[in-house]
């Protein structure tokens, strides 16, 4: 990859800020397209090598997408309105603005044939089943409340894929489960920031349901050498990957873990999900990634650990 240029929509994100720093790292150039609705200038390192194009992507800067991409090697897709509570409370703008900025990303990419990795989410697999999600099982997407946040992914999946099987530009469609590490934001209330800044700010930690369900987490810098890894396999492209955790811990557990780390004395309470979005709160009681796939394809493998996540 050295010398190539890269472009990393939502490149001052939580995930994206550290997908820049890696492939600074490889040598590359990466040109950044973010407008900073949630994610920060000061995310992105100070190096002569990242660009930040400060832009919305949408179908109405197509022409200032193409231009960018035009310029560059590849493009990583990880710009995205992210969320629980974004997604149920400003459903129709988190779906147009996935749907907008993922036709003007693959128009792009289209117009000039450059390979491809989106990202997707485990939002859409639903309730989920009781045992670790494999790439083929049935989605089963649960209509309320994400499934604005989940059809549009769907949605982003399939004109990845056509842009894939129809115009043979390579594009690798990645399904992250949950992801953890330096620079996620708690205030869009993911669970694992959102534990620790309230346990460092002696505030309680709000644990949905009884704190029984499963999850598991994949520490950030994991999760961006598997956006490098899958480009190295041609096998995977045009075909949904899982990228994650296979260790679970439940809710419950990851509370009193992160009290633990950092040293807290904040209580403990439980939130019923039926008090929760008007009860409309999409539970699955295990969402577990099946990560076979890349694993056969790549040698990437999870190596760090949640509590390095979490500290
Ligand atoms: P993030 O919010 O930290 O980063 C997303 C970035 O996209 C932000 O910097 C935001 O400003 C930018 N953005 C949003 N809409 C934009 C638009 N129309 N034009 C330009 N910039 C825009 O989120 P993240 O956690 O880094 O997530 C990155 C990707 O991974 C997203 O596609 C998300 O859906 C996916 N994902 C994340 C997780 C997770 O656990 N964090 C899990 C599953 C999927």
């Amino acid at each position: 990859r050295q010398g190539m240029n890269i472009v990393v929509t939502g490149g001052a994100g939580f995930i994206g800020s550290t997908l820049v720093r890696r492939l600074l790292d490889l040598g590359c150039s990466v040109s950044v397209i973010d407008d900073l609705s949630g994610g920060r200038e000061e995310n992105l390192p100070n190096h002569p090598g990242v660009t930040l194009h400060r832009l919305r992507i949408g179908t109405d800067t197509a022409d200032q997408v193409e231009a960018v991409v035009a310029d560059a090697d590849m493009v990583y897709h990880l710009a995205s309105p992210i969320g629980v509570a974004l997604a149920h409370q400003a459903r129709y703008e988190v779906v147009e603005n996935i749907l907008s900025s993922g036709i003007a990303v693959v128009r792009a990419c289209k117009a000039h044939r450059r390979p491809l990795v989106l990202t997707s989410s485990s939002e859409i697999y639903g309730g989920g089943l009781p045992r670790p999600l494999r790439e083929a099982d049935p989605s089963c997407l649960d209509i309320a409340p994400r499934w604005g946040y989940a059809s549009a992914k769907m949605a982003l999946e399939q004109m990845g894929a056509g842009l894939c099987l129809e115009h043979g530009v390579p594009v690798w469609l990645i399904r992250p489960f949950n992801i953890a590490g330096i620079r996620q934001r708690s205030e869009t209330g993911l669970v694992v920031a959102s534990f620790v800044a309230a346990a460092m700010q002696n505030r309680p930690l709000d644990v949905h349901g009884d704190g029984s369900q499963l999850r598991s987490f994949l520490h950030v810098e994991d999760a961006a050498d598997a956006l490098m890894a899958v480009t190295s396999a041609a096998s995977l492209a045009g075909r949904p990957i899982n990228i994650g955790s296979e260790s679970p811990i439940t809710i419950g557990a990851l509370a009193r873990l992160v009290l633990d780390i950092v040293g807290s004395a904040s209580p403990i309470i439980q939130t019923p999900y039926d008090d929760m979005f008007d009860g409309l709160f999409t539970h699955a009681t295990s969402r577990i990634p099946d990560i076979g796939l890349i694993k056969g394809a790549t040698d990437w493998r999870p190596h760090r650990s949640l509590d390095d996540a979490i500290r």
